[in-house]
């Protein structure tokens, strides 16, 4: 399995939460499982608000590189034991940098939490994606895009938006990712999540490669069409997406409607502690709600060819996965 959404803060494990709020002296409002709600969402999560809050106590015990480190090795390998072969994980350095860390240190911070260079064969690994932030300092997302470049290929692979969707659309941020461009750093936008199809247009015009979530791209036609006939991935994410009300249930989530439309579509977890999930929980869901297994396989494949990756790599992950079915 690969996950190619995923973000640090709100996929970190109670027990680390704990372990490093009292290294850093980070009031706790609870210890132990008492935590969780603080970390997730309720069962039935009624709104966006819901789901934000769950950000904040994480956010506040990675603000040292340490933190950071010991996150990104501790979520990495939580992953591999969950059988994935591959993620992206993608955190905002700017929010990173409230006790002394400039968001250069946090990203060669987290870098170092990164399993090594795989050998022969393609066992776990991972790479980050740095997040700009809607409603961030034009100042502060500048730079995201320069540490961005600075550390392509080198342990980072791509930029992302994150944010509230609504309240700073897309179009606000279109000199920022000219910037990305004209540095040579590719991205994948969060649009049509909390907004609706205007919004991965924007996202594909201001030339993103593949987009976060656009679950709601099935409300144009026209943008379906683009995005098979472009083969742009669209990074889904069911339980999250249900959880933050851009889908009403499972039964309109449209990850096969997609499919059978012949798009790019991706499973990923978005939050694997906010929203209580991982990639395994994710895929059962899917198949409850009637995804077959070659539609499972597809999206699988979807994913190594959506991945950030060199050609050669991007196929031995792949081959990598077709030995995992033939098991
Ligand atoms: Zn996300």
């Amino acid at each position: 399995m690969i996950d190619l959404h995923l973000h640090l803060d709100g996929s970190l494990s109670p027990s680390l939460v704990e372990e490093l709020a009292k290294a850093q002296n980070v009031p706790l409002p609870a210890e132990g499982q008492a935590l969780e709600p603080f970390l997730s969402v309720p069962a039935h999560c009624s709104s966006l608000n819901d789901y934000l809050r769950c950000f904040q106590l994480p956010v506040a015990v990675l603000q040292t590189g340490e933190a950071l480190t010991m996150s990104v090795k501790d979520l990495c390998r939580r992953l591999e034991a969950q059988g994935l072969l591959y993620a992206e994980i993608r955190f905002a350095p700017s929010q990173h940098t409230q006790r002394g860390l400039d968001q250069m240190q946090a990203v060669e911070a987290a870098i170092a939490g990164l399993p090594k260079k795989r050998g022969d064969g393609w066992s776990f690994s991972a790479q980050l994606i740095l997040c700009c932030m809607r409603g961030g300092e034009e100042k502060a997302n500048r730079e995201t895009v320069e540490v961005a470049a600075r550390f392509l290929g080198k342990g980072v692979c791509a930029l992302d938006l994150a944010g509230a969707e609504a309240l700073y659309p897309t179009d606000l941020y279109e000199e920022l990712f000219r910037y990305a461009r004209s540095l040579g750093v590719p991205f994948t936008l969060h649009a049509g999540e909390a907004l609706g199809p205007e919004s991965v247009w924007k996202a594909l015009e201001l030339g993103a490669v593949r987009i976060g979530h656009g679950v709601r791209s099935q409300e144009d036609p026209n943008l379906i069409g683009y995005l098979r006939e472009h083969s742009v991935p669209l990074e889904l994410c069911p339980t999250s997406n249900l959880q933050t009300k851009a889908v009403a249930d499972l039964a309109h989530f449209p990850l096969r409607d997609y499919l059978r439309q012949g798009l790019c579509v991706t499973v990923n977890t978005d939050n694997m502690t906010v929203s209580r999930t991982t990639l395994a929980e994710e895929f059962r869901l899917l198949q409850a709600a009637g995804m077959r297994e070659e539609e499972r396989r597809a999206a699988l494949i979807h994913s190594a060819e959506a991945a950030f990756l060199p050609r050669e790599e991007k196929a031995a992950l792949k081959a990598a996965l077709v030995a995992g079915f033939q098991k």
